[in-house]
């Protein structure tokens, strides 16, 4: 990386309805292109980039169970839609000039490529943007927690949580104008006053491997890039 930042290796995790802009479902290419933008801006610092994408905007399969669905072929379902947003994010960095590759933990060949641990690396060392699609390959998990594994996995420094939101507060800050933001706080202190940072599961696997976790809003422009180079809001969730 340049001298901009201290990062080398960075893991973006954003939900599938960052993509969607204000329409209530799926896909709105313009906001898709804006946050490859905002990739584009780390991308320049010199910084390796991974990318989980969620599939809300699409599918959860929790909604799905609820109703009357089978629960796994939901999930699955879940991790489809999380290969589409993958497929979007990776059209809209080739139009910006990035190279990419999406990297889905469920193999379909004539789409992107099977998850190969030591072969993402290498794209990563290429400087390529690797997207990792269909979560983790399982059901009952989320694209936190796909995120918070392949973050692992790649050796990332820290897990880049883009939301609405500024950071973490200690109630919604949508409804209670006295929330107040953390600059820092612990993961068993996120688990135990149930925040809502990533699910349980993401946050006990990011704890125990020592990985931070900032959570910044992904709706402020250059915000990424400035978190990366030391500005900006955020809160750390970390030891
Ligand atoms: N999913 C799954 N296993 C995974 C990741 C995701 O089964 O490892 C499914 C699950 O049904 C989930 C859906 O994919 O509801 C979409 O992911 P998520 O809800 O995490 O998306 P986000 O809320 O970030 O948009």
């Amino acid at each position: 990386a340049t001298s901009d930042t201290t990062y080398n290796r960075v893991m973006l995790k954003i939900s599938g309805e960052a993509l969607m802009g204000d329409a209530g479902f799926g896909l709105h290419p313009p906001t898709v292109e804006r946050i490859a933008k905002e990739v584009k801006s780390v991308h320049d610092m010199g910084v390796e980039i991974c990318m989980v994408i969620g599939g809300g905007n699409i599918f959860r399969g929790l909604q799905g169970s609820a109703q009357g669905m089978e629960r796994t072929t939901a999930d699955y379902m879940g991790m489809l839609a999380t290969v589409m947003n993958a497929l979007a994010m990776q059209s809209a960095l080739e139009g910006l000039g990035i190279h990419t590759r999406v990297i889905s933990a469920i193999p379909m060949d004539q789409v992107c490529e099977p998850y190969i641990r030591r072969r993402a690396v290498r794209h990563l060392e290429k400087k390529r943007v690797c997207i990792f699609a269909a979560g983790t390959g399982n059901p009952y998990f989320t694209t936190d927690t796909a995120a918070t594994l392949r973050a692992n996995e790649m050796r990332c420094e820290a897990i880049f949580k883009g939301t609405k939101v500024d950071g973490v507060y200690d109630k919604d800050p949508a409804k209670h104008s006295d929330a107040q933001r953390y600059d820092k706080i612990s993961y068993d202190e996120v688990l135990q006053k149930h925040l809502g940072v990533m699910d349980a599961s993401a946050i006990a696997l990011a704890r125990d491997n020592h990985l931070p976790i900032v959570v910044f809003s992904l709706d402020e422009p250059g915000g990424f890039r400035g978190i990366l180079a030391g500005d900006g809001t955020h809160t750390i969730v970390h030891d």
